[in-house]
């Protein structure tokens, strides 16, 4: 079996990756242009597997991803590849434009062609699987307006209703890759999941940032009052349930993943001080670094996610409880602060490889 993955160098993609590597038998193409998000440094324990390739290609470059289908012949497509912060987003839409919508429209179209292109046999085992977000959904009501809300979640029937130019974005690339699967009758697969955290996450990302800052006694900066709630999962659990989908998921079906671990973000801010407090204690707790800063436009307040369906019928359950998880988390950052280092100078990006590789 050989999977071709897109944004295989980001935080979630180099996750699925080393998880494949690690406890399958897979093969692995991973496809990916290294944006300041992507990080091969994040694949080390597996680059040198006969079982992993590298093609440092765009999404959108029509050429080179048909030439990718040709010379590798994947079985399964798990497209990651996304310009996936909501900051950068709300300042410069263009680039999610380009790679979300474009991006997905371009693997689509050679996806297409490569499935027409094959025998019967072949096709019968493909699958596009394209991950997605619970952000399409756009918020719920938030406990502090509504008593009740804490019970209305996101279901794989809820409606679309974006509100940033990243959820826009990809939520025009589900409705491309449905209608793909319904027009062209191409095997398609969607899952749409909650906010991951774990190691190998870019420090502009609330939870890296967080300790990264605390540990260097810098402000821990809170949008707002702090109060908009996420529903948190392990990005390991995050990868389990994905390639589990891509293997066993109906085809046609759609997926969310969450880990039922709903936290206001002063409450993840705060856990992460009281880690901290405990494993780098100094004279004053770290919580007096918090800082409420003017709230993001258009900030949803409420996330959650109803997973019943991959857990009913798919068996996955995540490993991690948001405890163990994020206790799990501080510590990688203590323990790999040459990586943490590297990306914060930049020095990841400067000496990676120019061209496309094989492993
Ligand atoms: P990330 O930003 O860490 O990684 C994205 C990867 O895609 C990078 O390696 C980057 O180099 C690559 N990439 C970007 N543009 C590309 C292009 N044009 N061609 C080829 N490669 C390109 O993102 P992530 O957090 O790992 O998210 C991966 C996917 O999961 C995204 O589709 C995102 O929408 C989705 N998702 C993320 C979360 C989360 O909490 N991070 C939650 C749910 C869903």
């Amino acid at each position: 079996m050989r999977i071709l993955v897109t944004g295989g160098a980001g935080f979630i993609g180099s996750a699925v990756i080393r998880h494949i590597i690690n406890d399958t038998e897979y093969s692995v193409i991973n496809v990916d242009k290294l944006t300041y998000a992507g990080n091969l440094e994040n694949l080390k324990e597996v680059e040198k597997s006969p079982r992993y390739s590298f093609e440092k290609v765009d999404i959108c470059d029509a050429e080179n991803i048909k030439r990718i289908f040709r010379d590798y012949e994947p079985d399964v497509v798990m497209h990651l590849a996304a310009e996936s912060h909501v900051d950068r987003s709300i300042d410069e839409p263009m680039e999610f434009i380009n790679t979300n919508v474009i991006g997905t429209f371009n693997l689509l179209e050679q996806f297409r062609r490569y499935y027409e292109s094959i025998s019967v046999d072949k096709r019968r085992k493909l699958r596009f699987h394209h991950i997605s977000t619970d952000e399409v959904y756009g918020d719920l009501p938030h406990p502090d307006d509504d008593p009740d809300a804490l019970f209305s979640l996101f279901t794989e029937e809820t409606s679309y209703s974006p509100s940033s130019p990243y959820s826009a974005s990809k939520a025009s690339s589900d409705h491309l890759v449905r209608a793909w699967g319904r027009t062209y009758g191409i095997p398609i697969v969607i899952t749409n999941c909650s906010n991951n955290y774990g190691p190998f996450h870019f420090p502009e990302k609330l939870i890296p940032l967080i300790i990264l800052n605390a540990l260097e006694g810098k402000q821990l900066p809170v949008y707002g009052k702090g109060n908009q709630i996420r529903d948190w999962l392990h990005v390991e659990d995050h990868a389990r349930a994905l390639v589990k989908v891509a293997m066993e998921g109906r085809t046609g079906e759609t997926y969310n993943i969450g880990g039922h671990n709903e936290k206001e973000n002063l409450e993840v801010v705060s856990t992460i001080c009281d880690i901290l407090d405990e494993l780098v204690p100094k004279n004053s707790s770290y919580k007096e670094l918090i800082a409420h800063v003017e709230d993001r436009p258009g900030h949803d307040m409420r996330y959650a996610i109803d997973s019943t369906k991959i857990k009913s019928d798919l068996g996955w359950m995540p490993e991690e409880t948001f405890e163990s998880g994020i206790r799990k988390t501080v510590q990688w950052y203590l323990d790999n602060q040459e990586w943490c280092k590297r990306v914060q100078d930049g020095s990841y990006q400067k000496e990676r490889l120019g061209s496309a590789h094989s492993g």
